[in-house]
């Protein structure tokens, strides 16, 4: 079976991990969250007292940062060097931070050499915001997954109350609305669809409607 690179682009709580997770463990394929990459550097500004706006010492902390995906019996964890950062990365605040220093040149680049590595294997679905467009341009199957804005604050609302970390559904929405527009402005690796990618807008669509529509795709280039 011809072995493939899957890219998954779009906005925040677009479903992009539920479907990433799923296609992954369909194909028996590696699942690679890139924006944890981001959160990973948001969580080691923040603790070093580092500016998210500061891009000369963003830079300097890129250069001796080491993240990586380890597998163990919690699931695939985000490592900082020898210290599992997972279970800090997922905060209101650090979506906010990661939009925040994922706009510095300096920090995509950092990142960019990681995750092409990662995907020099091939057998991978990638989710993230620039895969089909900047790191992955010759991936064989990419997709555009979104949904509206209203809709994609409902689904992160519900999983923040899940996780017993509430937050107003209005500030939900807020948020979103912001950093949508700071990863659809930046001059860098801006969040747009690939020319080439298959845009999926999942307002109407079940999870596993999605999932079979990307099947069928991605079947065909198998
Ligand atoms: O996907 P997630 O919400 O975890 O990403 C957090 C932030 O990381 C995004 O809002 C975006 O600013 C940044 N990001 C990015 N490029 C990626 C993945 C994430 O700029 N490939």
């Amino acid at each position: 079976m011809k072995k493939l690179v899957i890219t998954i682009d779009g906005p925040a709580g677009a479903g992009k991990t539920t479907v990433s997770k799923a296609l992954a463990e369909r194909l028996q394929y590696r699942y690679i969250d890139t924006g944890a990459l981001y959160r990973g550097v948001a969580y080691e500004a923040k603790a070093k007292g580092i500016s998210p706006d500061d891009g000369h010492q963003l830079e300097t902390l890129c250069r001796d940062l080491e993240l990586t995906f380890v597998r163990n019996e919690k699931g695939v964890r985000l490592f900082s060097g020898e210290i599992d950062i997972s279970d800090y990365i997922r905060t209101p605040e650090m979506s906010m931070m990661a939009s925040a220093v994922s706009a510095h040149p300096m920090v995509r680049e950092a990142l960019l050499g990681l995750q092409r590595k990662m995907g020099a294997e091939k057998s991978a679905v990638f989710e993230g915001r620039d895969m089909g467009t900047v790191v992955f341009p010759q991936a064989d199957v990419k997709f555009f997954l979104t949904a509206d804005l209203s809709v994609r604050a409902s689904r992160r609302h519900r999983e923040l109350e899940e996780k017993k970390s509430p937050q107003k559904f209005e500030e939900v929405e807020k948020d979103m609305a912001r950093r949508d527009t700071n990863d659809s402005s930046r001059a860098v690796a801006p969040l747009k669809p690939a020319d080439d990618a298959i845009s999926i807008d999942s307002t109407q669509y079940s999870v596993e409607a999605v999932i079979e529509l990307m099947m069928k795709h991605i079947n065909e280039k198998i």
